[in-house]
């Protein structure tokens, strides 16, 4: 569809128009590279919004297990499943498991007691708040009118969030946007208010139904609990109660600090409180963290206070996001911060929980010439005790069901390109187990001799096209063409 220039134009002011007003409001929630504003051409614009939910009042908050790292330890702990079930576990397709997995991880809703059968946990808070959603749009120039915002990354801080639920955040986001542009506004002062005032909430099926009223009240009203699944309920806890507590007590955008970097006093709203406690204002800490994330010393993106240089508390993830405000910054961050991991410790992984993230290394030395089971695929992340397969990164799926190719082909044909005894070989051994890896590319390469017997020495049955022998002419089964008993010699031409 072709968009006029007036059409562009119009988006565009309808844009600035929306940012301006977003800005005004809230200062504290948006960050907006306006290069495409101002600039000759018309081009993307990218704002990053950082937004709290306000809960209105104090509200009771359940996080309960969504039984992930139940289901992935009870994959792992009986020992005897690995003989016992051969037959059952071999065939099994992984994607079967996969399912099974997921059926087995259903929690109980109506489990109202903490630590019930199994590992199952159950956490109750009283909040007020819950930590921002931090949502990075890129915005091109046909926004809003005729193209939709295009989201780079959609977070909940701490996690609270878990990825399924984001996914449908995600979503929301979008028919967010195409109720607006049908009355002609852009969705940025929508999709704030949407977070911040909690209306996501019953939509993600959040309130604490058990009285089976709520499922059609759209509003989020005070009587009705929250009921938060996450896969650590324990880990989650303390640190919505820390923000809650930080949030409430302090009333931090409102105070004014005196930043130790440019010695000038902020206003909270512009300042972050590292978890240390520490507070600077963003400008300062965006530039100094930008600047060593620029020059790859990552391991100086940490508190700057003097006392937390020599403890080496290490930035977390989220307060990089807050305060960098870039994506791609924040990607080359963590991508940097891996390899250097990785080098330190060349057999370490990282925890597939993206809530978690922890460093991940090979639970015991295993010398080199030692035979290495199947079960040497396992890892347990020691932060949060999922425990998955170092291979596809998915939960625990066994020592003998095979990991989906799709997932392992990409690092198997890595590996065979690098050459015999090069770095790159060693540095994936050394990560994914050198037995683990060979026995991959074995089964690579047989199934490659497979495909080209297959070529090679098959044809296609003239009558059902079923690939046969070529010495047989024809296919073993019952097909119409051998029913209606025109035998056929070896290469004789078909005539069809
Ligand atoms: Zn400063
Ligand atoms: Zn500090
Ligand atoms: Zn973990
Ligand atoms: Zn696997
Ligand atoms: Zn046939």
């Amino acid at each position: 569809m072709e968009i006029s220039s007036e059409d562009l134009e119009l988006c565009a002011s309808i844009l600035e128009d929306e940012i301006t007003v977003v800005q005004s409001v809230y200062p504290e929630s948006s960050r907006v590279n306006q290069e495409g504003l101002t600039g000759e051409s018309p081009s993307d614009v990218s704002i990053v919004l950082e937004i709290p939910v306000d809960l209105g009042e104090t509200r009771e908050v359940k996080i309960i297990d969504d039984g992930t790292i139940a289901a992935s330890s009870a994959a792992v702990s009986p020992g005897t499943s690995a003989t016992n079930e051969e037959g059952n576990t071999v065939t099994q397709s992984s994607q079967n498991n996969i399912t099974t997995t997921k059926t087995a991880t259903n929690p109980d809703p109506h489990s109202t007691i903490s630590h019930a059968q199994d590992t199952q946990q159950t956490a109750t808070l009283q909040l007020s708040s819950l930590p921002p959603i931090i949502v990075s749009l890129q915005l091109p120039p046909a926004y809003p009118l005729h193209a939709p915002p295009e989201i780079l990354s959609l977070h909940s801080t701490h996690a609270w969030l878990s990825p399924s639920l984001v996914s449908c955040l995600r979503a929301k986001v979008f028919s967010l946007w195409d109720e607006c542009r049908a009355s002609g506004e852009g969705v940025l002062w929508r999709l704030v208010q949407y977070v911040r005032n909690g209306d996501f909430i019953p939509e993600l099926s959040l309130l604490d139904d058990t009285a089976g009223a709520a499922s059609t009240d759209t509003t989020i009203t005070t009587a009705v609990p929250l009921r938060i699944p996450h896969a650590a309920p324990q880990l989650l806890a303390p640190r919505l109660q820390a923000y809650d507590a930080h949030l409430a007590s302090s009333l931090f955008d409102l105070k004014t600090f005196t930043c130790a970097i440019c010695l000038s006093p902020h206003k909270g709203s512009a300042c972050i409180a590292l978890s240390c406690a520490h507070v600077f204002c963003k400008d300062c800490l965006r530039e100094f963290w930008g600047t060593c994330i620029a020059e790859g010393e990552v391991e100086r993106v940490m508190c700057p206070d003097e006392e937390c240089v020599k403890g080496g508390r290490k930035a977390r993830e989220e307060e990089v996001r807050s305060v960098v405000l870039d994506e791609r910054v924040v990607e080359r961050w963590k991508w940097i911060r891996q390899k250097i991991e990785l080098e330190k410790d060349p057999t370490t992984v990282h925890c597939p929980m993206e809530w978690c993230q922890a460093p991940v290394r090979r639970p015991r030395a295993v010398k080199e010439e030692e035979e290495e089971s199947q079960w040497d695929r396992l890892r347990t992340c020691q932060s949060c005790q999922y425990s998955f397969c170092v291979l596809c990164k998915r939960t625990w799926h066994g020592p003998l069901t095979v990991c989906p190719p799709s997932v392992t082909m990409p690092f198997v044909l890595e590996y065979m390109s690098a050459g015999a005894d090069s770095p790159k070989r060693r540095e994936i051994e050394r990560r994914l187990g050198k037995n683990n890896i060979e026995r991959l590319v074995a089964r690579y390469q047989e199934e490659e001799l497979n495909k080209k017997w297959i070529d090679q020495s098959t044809m296609a049955c003239p009558g059902c096209e079923v690939k046969v022998e070529k010495s047989l002419g024809e296919c073993q089964s019952v097909c119409p063409f051998r029913a209606a008993g025109e035998r056929l010699r070896p290469g004789s031409p078909v005539d069809r």
